[in-house]
């Protein structure tokens, strides 16, 4: 399914390590939890839970700020975290990482800020077939504010991209392109190495600078992103995805282009000085984070990462996409069942459509059985529109879920197109 898997043995021990997610081990409805919506959520380790934990119980204090010792100590701990983010991705310094709410919120924050500045009437903002919302819609505001132009790369019924398509849509008012790493609803893992050189290589052509922005919100989980090797400008992820806490996310740029980007929200931390007369902002990273940020969650993220740096990473990919396949071919035998999105390039996710079965009946059908499944269009309504259904049921994996799991979905769903087919 995925180039990403390394070797043909897989032997990872997802049952010893899902022991250290407590939410795993409860019963639904009198039935184990087989939790398959890690691609909406990943769920949280115990050092995650317990740095939290930590936080709030022995050193809650505002950062930045306090010279007292409660407040060091959360400074310091909130400022380390930047220090393990930038490792993580191989940024070149610490101020290339902006913590964010999330995905969104920094998509939004390139958007208005660099967006702003940059984008004028005629302009060409480049996205994909197969965004999320939240690489849809800032971009759609931003257009309707300066009477810009979005451009869609298409994709073919495998659900990839159509690679010599994006090319032509490259242009002298190209201004920027942002596109998906690794695909939510189709779980497609898009040539990303391949459109950054491409758009490099059309700068040299052109002689224009043009960003490349990458939503890496289902990547980051499942395979290392390098983004000096990747030569991105900008890279989004969200901490909730990777094991670590909601309400954080990062935005990593390169220090020119933050350095060049007016300040997205105003407040406290954000500036140097303010008097009636004048402001002056604060350096990157400090002028995007505007007011107290996610202390308690961002620190909690640092454990994630660790988690995820102590894992067998390349043993975590093997596995989950060997349970995937497993899943979609004995899903793609039975009866009806149609998988949607069979990209070569898969990460572990499955979604698929029933003959006669509302994608919600399904969904909650497979919810009494303890089977918790994602159903709807994934906050990709136009991948739904490309492929004329309402909705598709998705099951995603991560290292955690087990083949007894993966064969509980099977019969699920089995038994669901028994019961619900009309
Ligand atoms: N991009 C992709 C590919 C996603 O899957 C998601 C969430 O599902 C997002 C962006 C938005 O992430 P968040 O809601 O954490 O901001």
């Amino acid at each position: 399914m995925s180039s990403l898997t390394k070797t043909a043995t897989v032997t990872f021990d997802a049952e010893s390590i899902r022991k250290d997610f407590p939410v795993l081990s409860q019963s639904v409805y009198g039935k184990p939890l087989v939790y398959l919506d890690n691609a909406a959520t990943s769920q949280k380790p115990q050092p995650v839970i317990d740095a939290l934990v930590k936080y709030y119980s022995q050193y809650n204090a505002n950062i930045h700020r306090g010279v007292h010792y409660l407040s060091q100590a959360a400074s310091q701990a909130y400022d380390n975290v930047r220090i393990k983010v930038k490792d993580f991705i191989n940024a070149a310094s610490e101020e290339e990482v902006v913590f964010t709410s999330g995905t969104t919120d920094a998509i939004n924050l390139v958007a208005a800020t660099w967006g702003r500045q940059q984008i004028s009437e005629g302009d060409e903002i480049i996205i994909s077939a197969m965004e999320h919302h939240s690489n849809i819609v800032p971009w759609q505001m931003l257009c309707l504010d300066k009477k810009a132009v979005l451009k869609v790369i298409p994709m073919n019924d495998d659900g990839e991209l159509v690679m010599p398509e994006f090319e032509k849509l490259l242009s002298g008012k190209t201004k920027i392109v942002a596109v998906v790493h690794t695909s939510n609803s189709l779980g497609t893992v898009n040539p990303v190495a391949a459109i950054v050189h491409a758009v490099r290589q059309h700068e040299k052509k052109t002689g224009k600078t043009v960003p490349v922005l990458i939503d890496a919100a289902q990547a980051v989980v499942h395979e290392p992103v390098d983004v000096q090797k990747l030569d991105c400008d900008f890279l989004c992820f969200s901490a909730h995805k990777m094991l670590g806490p909601t309400g954080v996310g990062v935005l990593y740029g390169k220090t020119n282009l933050l350095n060049s980007m007016p300040p997205y929200r105003g407040g406290g931390d954000m500036i140097k000085s303010v008097s009636f007369e004048k402001t002056t902002y604060n350096d990157i990273p400090f002028r995007f984070e505007a007011g107290t940020p996610n202390i308690a969650d961002v620190i909690a993220f640092g454990a994630a990462i660790d988690y995820l740096n102590n894992l067998d990473r390349i043993g975590a990919v093997n596995h989950e996409i060997m349970l995937a396949e497993k899943a979609a071919n004995a899903l793609s035998e039975m009866d009806g069942v149609q998988l949607i999105g069979t990209a070569h390039q898969k990460t572990s996710v499955v979604s698929f459509i029933i003959e006669g079965v509302n994608a919600m009946d399904a969904g909650m059908y497979l919810d009494t059985l303890g089977i918790a499944v994602r159903t709807g269009h994934h906050c990709t309504e136009p991948v739904m529109q490309r492929f004329h259904i309402p909705g598709t049921i998705r099951a995603s994996f991560l290292f955690y879920n087990t083949l007894a799991e993966t064969e509980t979905l099977v019969q699920g769903v089995k038994k669901a197109v028994d019961k619900l087919r009309r």
